[in-house]
């Protein structure tokens, strides 16, 4: 039985990648640990799922037609695992025990992908990350995201990305956007919102889940937004 606060944060892969654009920064990985360690340190369950687009992704792969969009995908699933290797290294790096759960098995590399194994871990205060995404191509991490969020049953998916919140446009190139506060499923899916794909909001509404858009580099936003301090973020419900 859950007893505690349980969240699900999903990292995208491009934020790893810092300044290089690629790869992984390590200084980054830490940045998350540390985050992630706040809230474990006030007894927040936590679950983690993580991107590969810092690596690879399916449609990019698969764009001139000589790598099948099945396989790219893969390749990205492949990618997300990577991501998770390292964060899992990141989080005991700091004193954090980490299981890592991958859709596709890797028995070498990490658990096979079981919801009632993950349930456990977090009861005993480790935090689990899921990488493989949903382990199905045509997918997104953002659908794995909200797909394990449901299924353990968490209180919040939190979407740790580069920007702030939702806005009414994109704020890259269109300097008045607004940002959204708060914004239903219903507008989010007719809108298409860009920061997260309909397939996973869909889902989300379907499963009552909120999901909070934040930026990942701002010191402390995790842990203030599961305690109920959401002014530094959007907010899908
Ligand atoms: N992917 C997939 N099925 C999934 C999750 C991911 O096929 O359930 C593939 C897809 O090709 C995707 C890539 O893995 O482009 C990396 O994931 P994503 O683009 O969601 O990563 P992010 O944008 O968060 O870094």
């Amino acid at each position: 039985m859950k007893q505690r606060k349980r969240v699900l944060v999903k990292f995208s892969g491009e934020a790893l990648a810092g300044e290089e654009g690629y790869g992984i920064d390590t200084q980054i990985l830490k940045f998350i640990a540390d985050e992630i360690k706040k809230l474990v340190d006030a007894d927040i369950e936590v679950a983690i799922v993580v991107g590969g687009g810092n690596i690879i992704r399916g449609v990019t792969a698969a764009k001139d037609g000589i790598i099948k969009r099945t396989s790219g995908d893969y390749m990205g699933m492949l990618a997300t695992v990577i991501n998770g290797v390292a964060i899992q290294e990141a989080l005991e790096s700091i004193g954090l025990e980490a299981r890592l759960q991958s859709a596709i098995d890797m028995h070498e590399i990490g658990e096979s992908f079981i919801v009632r194994r993950a349930r456990r871990h977090l009861e005993k205060g480790r935090v689990v990350v899921f990488a493989g995404g949903t382990g199905n191509p045509y997918f997104t991490t953002d659908t794995a995201a909200t797909l394990r969020a449901s299924e353990i049953d968490a209180d919040m998916l939190i979407k740790a990305t580069k920007v702030d919140g939702i806005y009414d446009k994109d704020p890259m190139k269109f300097p008045e956007a607004k940002k959204l506060p708060e914004i239903s499923y219903d507008r989010a899916l007719s809108e298409h919102i860009r920061v997260m794909d309909d397939t996973a909001i869909a889902l989300a509404k379907e499963n009552k889940l909120p999901i909070v858009v934040c930026n990942m580099f701002e010191p402390d936003n995790l842990k203030r937004i599961i305690e109920g301090d959401t002014s530094l973020c959007s907010i899908v419900h």
